[in-house]
């Protein structure tokens, strides 16, 4: 007899967009994120997504360590960034006006 099986989907790291601007305030699908297991900086858009349930888990698309674990609960949020030895996230800034000043 089989064990139950519970349905995981993959998907690309846009998935978490939704849940990390949620926390953050800002767009980190733009973010690079350096993999602690083999050092290679991807975008968070390139993770590999595995989920939903329990909860998502991105994966380094290059070595496919688990790079962040994300579980959302009805009064909380879980982040895992544990897999992650930096994350490089831009913030808009005002420069544009800047630089259309002469
Ligand atoms: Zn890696």
């Amino acid at each position: 007899m089989d064990a139950p099986t519970t349905a995981v989907a993959v998907y690309d790291g846009n998935t978490l967009a939704g849940p990390l601007s949620e926390v953050f305030g800002v767009e980190l699908m733009t973010a690079a994120g350096r993999c602690r297991s083999c050092g290679t900086t991807s975008q968070v858009a390139t993770f590999r997504v595995y989920g939903p349930a329990p909860g998502f888990v991105g994966r380094c698309p290059h070595c496919e360590d688990v790079l962040l674990r994300l579980v959302r609960t009805p009064d909380a949020l879980w982040l895992d960034f544990s897999g992650v030895s930096a994350l490089r996230i831009l913030i808009p800034t005002d420069s544009a006006d800047e630089e259309q000043q002469p």
